[in-house]
């Protein structure tokens, strides 16, 4: 039986269920691949491919196929469900299980597919916590893996083993699924070079594309939102009301910057006392100090982002911060504080002494997930965050191993019983109130690209706003290597990630002086070249501001008006498609916005020379698909350069030393 669109056939075994056809239509490819066995490991049972008897194949839709087993007691049902979207260019798989009493899931194995037939080159790449795996030829060629971090996929010779260790506790008759695997076909592009330890251009686009589908349409449009952790607000609890006021002052410079987006400045507002004295029937609702802030920002139109937190009341104030209904002493992952250190993805390394309540544990989820709905019944909030780690620490990012054996995953390792909590977590937010803006940290931020599930924006993995300049270029302004970070963690983000672009969210401007150690003095001067760098890179972007320390009145005009052009612009920055160069000393860098036959390509030079960048007018190179002759004229600066080009030919512009240029492509029947 066998599922088909444009893109992509698959067939599996009328005998036992099983892949053994694949094509990659675009390039009339067969892939000769077998998926060999699947199945399902429990602490007293077992069922794989080998020992499950088939009961039936059925094609539940045009898009779906169902393999059904049992096993040879009829305790066990196991169904392999394939998907092929119409317009999709990747097949997924997952396995739905249900046994007649309760067992305990130790692991499972969704496909192993062996490519020994094939003349593809077999490439595992791991990216976060996640892995995938490449199959090449010359052509084109596959990618697979599972939609999850922390699984356990090999790859021995040509063969790709899917699977995963659940440790999770079932229960008679419910019925669960599995993590879906995905299994997908792309074509080479031309002139790609392959790099060492990394994905072709090509194999990125289609992962991206597929990502994209998989986590849905950018639903916010532009999305400037100030950090207030990192506006020089309070982080913990208001003293008095001086403090509050000192506060709303704040939040009017961020609104005077055109800024309508602002995150709390302290998870549950600051009310950590409040907040570790709850008692298990009790509820959470705002105290009458921190709610005045929030009418003043509803005042204002500021749409707020309400923080809860999973497991401790404030990971980041260790001397005040608790595990939640700390009495209860069976919500707790370990009896006592333990000290976890790790490492960030940016290299950064950093310790943390913590204790916090195991989320896998459903009572305490139950609760927790209350107590987030609880918050955004206030009426306060038109976002919703999270951050932290699932050890009650700020951000440590690691499998999670907890020995309680009363909680709803196996004694010892609880990482996917936390990582399906957390889900559980964003999910019910994003049901109970659909236009609320979700903006994550952590634990999803360092994941990977599987746990955006239900997410808006994911904060970048540079968060530390250091200026360190690129490699052979000296004496920068700190705005021009800000810029060039976030262009270049973006890229990492989406090539080497895989996010779609608009789920990124850039970190604007140096850590304010109100930050200690990790502040700086206000640095004007390239406050351009730092927001185009941002926009071009997502339509979301987090923003550090000196709302107490101040900055000079023309540089909040500057920014003032650099965020009515992002609005503007909207619809543009929603798309974005990365020309080759990485942004590098002696190189031009850029992208392209474009929508079928107009757009904006944004140009970058970081280097002090005159330098000139290049691009095509075509699909391949910019996004552009229609029209035949065209416009290109500077939008910014602004100039009364115009040229005229048709479709295909090759656009070289000139971009001064140290400064941005954006043009504007325009077809030449419709311009004005
Ligand atoms: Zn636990």
């Amino acid at each position: 039986m066998c599922l088909e669109n444009d893109q992509i056939k698959m067939c599996v075994s009328d005998t036992r269920g099983l892949l053994v056809y694949l094509e990659n239509k675009r390039k009339s490819e067969q892939i000769r691949v077998r998926e060999e066995d699947f199945g399902i490991e429990g602490v007293d049972r077992a069922l794989n491919s080998q020992s499950a008897k088939l009961k039936s194949i059925k094609k539940l839709s045009p898009e779906v196929i169902e393999v059904a087993y049992g096993d040879a007691t009829g305790q066990v049902a196991l169904a392999a469900i394939y998907s092929l979207g119409r317009n999709d260019s990747f097949l997924q798989k997952k396995l739905r299980i249900q046994t007649n009493c309760s067992f305990g899931w130790k692991r499972v194995t969704v496909g192993i597919f062996d490519f020994a037939p094939s003349n593809l080159t077999l490439i595992k790449y791991p990216h976060q916590k996640t892995v995938t795996y490449f199959g090449r030829s010359n052509q084109g060629g596959v990618f697979l893996g599972l939609e999850k971090p922390f699984d356990s996929s090999s790859l021995e010779s040509k063969r790709v083993t899917l699977g995963y260790a659940p440790s999770l506790k079932v229960k008679a008759y419910d019925s669960i699924d599995s993590e879906p695997l995905y299994l997908g076909v792309y074509s080479r592009s031309s002139g790609e070079r392959e790099e060492p330890g990394l994905p072709l251009r090509s194999e990125s686009e289609a992962m991206v594309e597929m990502t994209s589908r998989l986590l849905g349409p950018p639903r916010h449009g532009f999305a400037p939102i100030a950090c207030g952790w990192w506006c020089e607000m309070e982080h913990f609890s208001y003293k008095d009301t001086a403090s509050l006021q000192a506060d709303l002052r704040s939040i009017d410079f961020v609104r005077d910057l055109g800024i309508d987006r602002i995150s709390d400045n302290h998870p549950w507002g600051g009310e950590t006392d409040r907040m570790n004295a709850l008692r298990e029937t009790e509820g959470y609702v705002p105290g009458p100090l921190v709610s005045k802030k929030y009418q003043y920002e509803k005042q204002q139109n500021v749409k707020v982002t309400f923080w809860p937190t999973m497991n401790n009341t404030h990971p980041w104030w260790p001397e005040r911060g608790k595990p939640f209904a700390s009495n209860k002493r069976e919500w707790l992952m370990f009896p006592e504080k333990r000290t976890l250190e790790g490492e960030m993805l940016s290299g950064k390394k950093f310790k943390e002494t913590v204790q916090g309540n195991c989320v896998a544990n459903r009572p305490f989820l139950d609760w927790v997930n209350r107590l987030s709905l609880d918050g955004m019944k206030t009426g306060f909030f038109r976002s919703w965050g999270m951050d932290g780690d699932f050890f009650g620490g700020g951000g440590i990012v690691t499998p999670v191993n907890c020995p309680r054996g009363d909680h709803d995953h196996l004694p010892g390792d609880s990482t996917y019983a936390s990582e399906r909590a957390l889900a559980e977590l964003i999910k019910n937010v994003r049901e109970h109130y659909p236009d609320v803006y979700v903006n994550v940290a952590r634990p999803p931020e360092d994941l990977g690209v599987f746990s955006q599930r239900n997410v808006d924006a994911v904060f970048t993995i540079d968060e530390f706003a250091e200026p360190t300049p690129l490699p052979g270029i000296k004496e920068q302004p700190v705005n021009m290597m800000l810029g060039d970070k976030v262009r270049k963690w973006s890229r990492v983000r989406v090539h080497h990630h895989f996010f779609p672009h608009y789920l990124d969210q850039p970190q604007v401007f140096v850590g304010p002086k109100g930050m200690a150690e990790l502040g700086r003095d206000w640095p004007s001067g390239s406050i351009d070249y730092l927001l185009l760098s941002a926009f071009s890179s997502s339509p979301n972007q987090i923003y550090y501001l000196p709302t107490k320390s101040g900055m000079p009145d023309k540089d909040k005009a500057e920014i003032r008006a650099w965020m009515e052009w992002g609005r503007k612009n909207e619809r543009y920055l929603l798309v974005r498609k990365d020309l080759p160069d990485w942004p590098a000393a002696g190189k031009v860098d850029g992208n392209a916005h474009v929508i079928d036959d107009s757009g904006l390509v944004f140009l970058f030079n970081p280097n002090p020379e005159k330098l000139t960048g290049h691009f095509r007018l075509d699909k391949e190179s910019i996004g552009l698909t229609k029209g035949d002759g065209f416009q290109i004229s500077q939008s910014y600066p602004v100039s009364d350069t115009k040229r005229e080009f048709s479709f295909g030919q090759e656009v070289s512009w000139d971009v001064p030393s140290s400064a941005a240029v954006v043009l504007k492509i325009t077809p030449l029947n419709k311009q004005k």
